[in-house]
């Protein structure tokens, strides 16, 4: 049983039996990983706060042969976030976040991309950037990396830029001007291209003004909200408290 070591974000632990953890942890180098923190409940245990959610930590852990869980062995806190579970919304926020990357990543796929995604967005909102449009941040690239984000500046039928706002496909997957739409159902928001450029050109941590105004940005959350809910087949657990 060799020891692996990787960096990671503690996604969500929880209590197994009286003195265990298990622990859901995305790493920069192995994706998501299940492991069980053996006395991580007991007083004075070795782990101290580094498996609380969202920690930055370096892992170190043994995998065993046929079996999905690893057995943590410790875990040294490189960065916490945990003053930011303070307040509900960004408490909110932040499992949502953990739960789409654990819904929608199988386990042991690297995502390198992803990692430095959320760690970039967690440290941008504990510097107290907006939290709407950081969380508009992170569903707008989730969705691009994952390939599920449609091309919203041409319609999908007569292939023509949008001037104007559009609707989206029923399956998600591209989205129609006035004259093509079958049915106007899911109006997409006017600023939602030059929105997604934007993010594509500004960090996280962009300190200049945002040119969009609350209300666009809440348009924009509900499409990209709409995009996730269609591929996970459900509204996220932590989106409907955030609600
Ligand atoms: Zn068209």
């Amino acid at each position: 049983m060799p020891l692996d070591q990787t960096e990671a974000i503690i996604l969500r632990s929880f209590s197994i039996g009286d003195q265990d953890k298990l622990v859901v942890f995305f790493s920069r180098d192995k994706g998501l990983l299940r492991g069980v923190a053996k006395g991580a409940r007991k007083f004075g245990n070795r782990f101290g706060s580094s498996l609380e959610p969202l920690s930055l930590v370096n892992v170190f852990y043994y995998e065993k042969e046929r079996k999905e869980l690893v057995t943590v062995s410790q875990a040294e806190l490189i960065e916490s976030f945990f003053e930011m579970h303070g307040d509900y919304r960004t408490a909110c926020t932040l499992s949502y976040f953990a739960e789409l990357i654990e819904e929608f990543f199988p386990s042991r796929a690297s995502e390198d991309i992803v990692f430095r995604l959320l760690l970039s967005t967690l440290r941008a909102i504990k510097e107290k950037g907006s939290l709407e449009l950081l969380t508009r941040y992170f569903e707008a690239w989730f969705l691009q990396i994952n390939g599920l984000l449609p091309d919203f500046r041409r319609c999908k039928t007569c292939r023509k830029l949008l001037a104007e706002a559009g609707w989206l496909s029923p399956r998600m997957d591209g989205v129609y001007c006035s004259n093509c739409a079958p049915l106007k159902k899911d109006a997409i928001p006017q600023e939602l291209a030059a929105f997604l450029k934007w993010v594509k050109k500004n960090p996280p941590a962009q300190r200049t003004a945002c040119p969009f105004s609350p209300g666009q940005i809440k348009a924009i959350g509900q499409t990209l909200q709409s995009l996730i809910i269609f591929h996970l087949e459900r509204e996220p657990k932590s989106l409907h408290y955030l609600k």
